[in-house]
Order: C-alpha cells, then sequence, then structure tokens
C-alpha cells in the first residue's frame, strides 16, 4: 500500500522538525518545506538517511510546486517569538496571509486536508480569563505584536473561506505557549531566556513586575494533541495547550531552583501590548479529541534544561 504523504511548512523548526518525527513514526512520507529564515538544520539532520522525509529550502510565501499525491499539510512556517516577529515583521504578516493562501491553493489542487498552526495570540490582551475558543479577542492591530496576531487572524479567516467556499477540508490549532528541546538558546522567549540566562550566571531579565501569567505546554504533548486534530472532524478552532498557570517570576524562580543557579532575578520594562494573563480553557480538545497534557511542568522543565546544557556545551 501507498504511504500517505505529509507537507509541512515551517518543518525545520521547532514544532515542525517534532511534526516531522511524528509522521514519520507513524508510517507517513514527509515532505519538509522551510527557508531557514528561524529553522534550522539542526532540528531535522537526523532525518536525512531516512528514505521516508525529503526537504526542499523554500519561502511558502511564493508558489510551492510539491510533485505527486499530497493527503495532509501542516502549516507551521512563520517566525513565533515576539522578539523574532519585531524583527521581521514583514515576513511574518507575509508567512501569515501570503503563505497561508499559497498551502490553501495547495491543499485545494492536491485535494490534502489541512491543518493551520494559530495561537493563543488571536485573543491578544484577553479580557476573558481563561481563554475559549469562542472568544473573539482583544489584539492592537497597529502595536509591535500586531504583525503576528492580525496575520494569525487572517489565517484563520481565509482558511474558513477556503472550507466554505472551495470545500478544503481545514483544521486550526490555537497554540498556545510550549517549550522543549529544539527550542532556540537565543529565541528571546522566556523560557530559553530564563534557562540560558541562568545556566551562565547572568541575571535572569523578568519584564515588568513579573505578575504576567502563562500556561507552559511540553512539547510532545502539544504534538499529541495536534496529530489528534488533524484526524479528527473539527473544522472550528481548537485550544491546544496546558491550563496550568504561573506568573512570570514564579517561572524564573523556578528555574533558578531546578538549575540550581545562583543568579538573581532583575526586573526590566514590560514590552509594549504584552498579555497581562493567559490559559487555555481546553474542555474543548478534551471532549472532542480525548486529549489532555500529561507532562507535568517540573519533569518538562528537567528535560528542556538537559538539552539547553547540552547546547551550551556544543556551542
Ligand atoms: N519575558 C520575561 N523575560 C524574558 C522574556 C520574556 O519576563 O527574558 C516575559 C514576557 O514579557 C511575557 C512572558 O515572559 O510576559 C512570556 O514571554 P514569551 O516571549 O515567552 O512569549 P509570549 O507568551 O509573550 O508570546
Amino acid at each position: 500500500m501507498n504511504k500517505k504523504v505529509a507537507v509541512i511548512t515551517g518543518g525545520a523548526g521547532f514544532l515542525g522538525s517534532h511534526l516531522c518525527d511524528r509522521l514519520l513514526k507513524e508510517g507517513l512520507k514527509v515532505v519538509c518545506i522551510d527557508n531557514l529564515l528561524t529553522g534550522s538544520l539542526d532540528n531535522i539532520s537526523h532525518l536525512f538517511q531516512n528514505e521516508n522525509f525529503v526537504f526542499y529550502k523554500h519561502d511558502v510565501t511564493n508558489f510551492i510546486h510539491v510533485p505527486g499525491n499530497v493527503d495532509y499539510i501542516l502549516h507551521f512556517a512563520s517566525p513565533a517569538s515576539p522578539i523574532d516577529y519585531l524583527q521581521l515583521p514583514i515576513q511574518t504578516l507575509k508567512v501569515g496571509s501570503l503563505g497561508t493562501h499559497k498551502v490553501l491553493g495547495m491543499a485545494k489542487d492536491k485535494n490534502a486536508r489541512i491543518l493551520i498552526a494559530s495561537t493563543s495570540e488571536v485573543y491578544g490582551d484577553p479580557a476573558v480569563h481563561p481563554q475559549k475558543e469562542d472568544y473573539w479577542g482583544n489584539v492592537n492591530p497597529i502595536g509591535p505584536r500586531g504583525v503576528y496576531d492580525e496575520a494569525k487572524r487572517f489565517a484563520e479567516a481565509i482558511t474558513m473561506a477556503y472550507h466554505r467556499y472551495h470545500n478544503v477540508e481545514t483544521r486550526i490549532v490555537r497554540i498556545f505557549n510550549t517549550y522543549g528541546p529544539r527550542m532556540r538558546l537565543q529565541d528571546g522567549r522566556a523560557l530559553p531566556a530564563f534557562v540560558s540566562q541562568a545556566l551562565s550566571g547572568e541575571d535572569l531579565t523578568v519584564f515588568g513586575d513579573g505578575s504576567q501569567t502563562r500556561s507552559f505546554c511540553y512539547v510532545s504533548d502539544l504534538i499529541e494533541g495536534i496529530y489528534r486534530l488533524l484526524l479528527s472532524d473539527e473544522v472550528d478552532p481548537v485550544n491546544i495547550g496546558n491550563p496550568q498557570e504561573i506568573t512570570i517570576k514564579e517561572f524564573a524562580e523556578e528555574v533558578l531552583k531546578i538549575t540550581g543557579s545562583n543568579s538573581k532575578i532583575i526586573y526590566t520594562p514590560l514590552p509594549e501590548d504584552d498579555p497581562k494573563v493567559r490559559q487555555p480553557d481546553i474542555s474543548k480538545a478534551k471532549r472532542i479529541l480525548g486529549w489532555e497534557p500529561k507532562v507535568e511542568r517540573g519533569e518538562g522543565l528537567k528535560r528542556t534544561i538537559e538539552y539547553f546544557r547540552e547546547q551550551l556545551k556544543i556551542k
């Protein structure tokens, strides 16, 4: 029997590369597309000998040609850390809009099912807590984060349009803060920043007073949720994340404890439009996917810190 084929855009990134691993393990052929703007070949080099894996270095805001049959498309290409999209605002807008248009066009052409990576950022600085899928959000379109938030909101809109007008089989996952091996040490997000600071004896930079909250999901849990959503019949967006909420100050303290570091915490200005709270309501994912996260934060942090230690040795 012929193997099913999945195209993964952003396949050399943090989440994309874990999806490549998972779909190969499930017996699919994987076509990984990435322009390596924020992704890295290090994340997929272990797959180059796999006969079911191919890699194309390509910017998906331009026409995408993949020869042959395609069954699934997973659109994960985008800068995703606030520092990245502040430095790459136009690319972020383009991949969320033009890139999503291209992959939807390919899905229509190939008669493939497509899953789009959306984000908790569509809720902006939320006025509803925790966030449920039927909340429409509180986003500043012209603020520094607008380039990511609005691109992803557009991505959801055009995905639903392709579903409604072209009958494309679409899925939308709203991803909340995720962590784990293959995050970039220098990507500027809270966890890599705190861990690299703790391991190199520098002060941990907590933005604002650290009372803002986030809810961190370990990557293997997230990938499981996405895989289940891909195989489900659900067209409307589904939150996938870990509802265990923590303040950023407590999170920094946790990193200090687990690394055994003597670093201090310093407080620096809060970036503009930084959401004050964030916590997924995952009752929909529980109900329709039978999914909930399994990895406790303490355990996930240990595994991730181990990975970062290795990375620092290699550097
Ligand atoms: N943050 C921080 N210090 C850092 C990096 C981030 O205090 O060195 C804060 C940031 O202001 C935010 C939270 O940690 O409130 C999570 O930030 P991250 O960049 O990881 O992702 P976000 O959830 O904001 O997209």
